[in-house]
């Protein structure tokens, strides 16, 4: 899953940036309200962390144009402290929840898993499809209950597909949720990750859809 996360103190940029990619998120960064605007048009992510003190273009208007362009994705503003109206205004322009600063890392964490699970439709931090479990919380792969063992990428490619359960995904589509902006695309690698997480699981669990992609199912429902 990947996430915009736009913060122009650079400390706290690293920290949350850091803290997602140890959970394994795929994570961009901008650090003013015009790249981030232009980032979100152009990129297709899952999630965004938005602060909404920001240079250039506020953090609230970012968000109003975003919604008036009908970029859907869930956003989560960083507000200050004691400022209620900057929630209330934050949750009217369309932001989905919000966390206050200072705020710790862990509650960040939460709130991010409970957005991307209500944006696949799922109510529990536990994704399951047949013998196959995710616990989001752990950012774990389960096969009949044992840890799966799966490398970075073969766990952003599998989550991705878990989060879109019965749906055919594009490799495209897996190609710009498993790779952020600076770092090398090529959508042939995700044949080979499919290859390997095919060897790890049981049989018929990841569908080939003839010239469309991917597909992750309960091969027994
Ligand atoms: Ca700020």
């Amino acid at each position: 899953m990947r996430v915009l996360v736009v913060e122009d103190d650079q400390h706290l940029l690293q920290q949350i940036k850091e803290a997602l990619s140890t959970q394994g998120y795929v994570v961009d960064t901008a650090v003013d309200g015009a790249q981030a605007h232009y980032m979100a048009s152009v990129e297709p992510f899952d999630l965004v962390v938005l602060d909404l003190g920001l240079p250039q273009i506020d953090g609230l208007t970012v968000l109003k144009r975003w919604r008036a362009e009908n970029r859907n994705m869930p956003v989560l503003i960083l507000t200050a402290r004691d400022s209620w109206h900057e929630k209330v205004s934050g949750m009217d322009a369309g932001a989905d929840d919000y966390v206050t600063k200072p705020f710790h890392m862990q509650e960040l964490l939460a709130r991010l898993r409970a957005l991307l699970r209500r944006a696949a439709g799922q109510a529990s931090a536990i994704f399951s499809c047949g013998r196959l479990m995710l616990d989001t919380r752990q950012s774990q792969f389960f096969l009949d209950h044992q840890a799966l063992n799966l490398t970075g990428h073969e766990y952003k490619v599998l989550a991705y597909l878990m989060h879109h359960l019965d749906e055919v995904v594009s490799r495209t589509d897996l190609t710009e949720h498993i790779y952020a902006q600076d770092q090398d695309r090529d959508s042939n690698t995700i044949d080979v990750f499919i290859g390997r997480l095919r060897k790890k699981l049981p049989a018929d669990y990841i569908q080939t859809v003839r010239g469309l992609g991917y597909k992750l199912i309960d091969p027994d429902a």
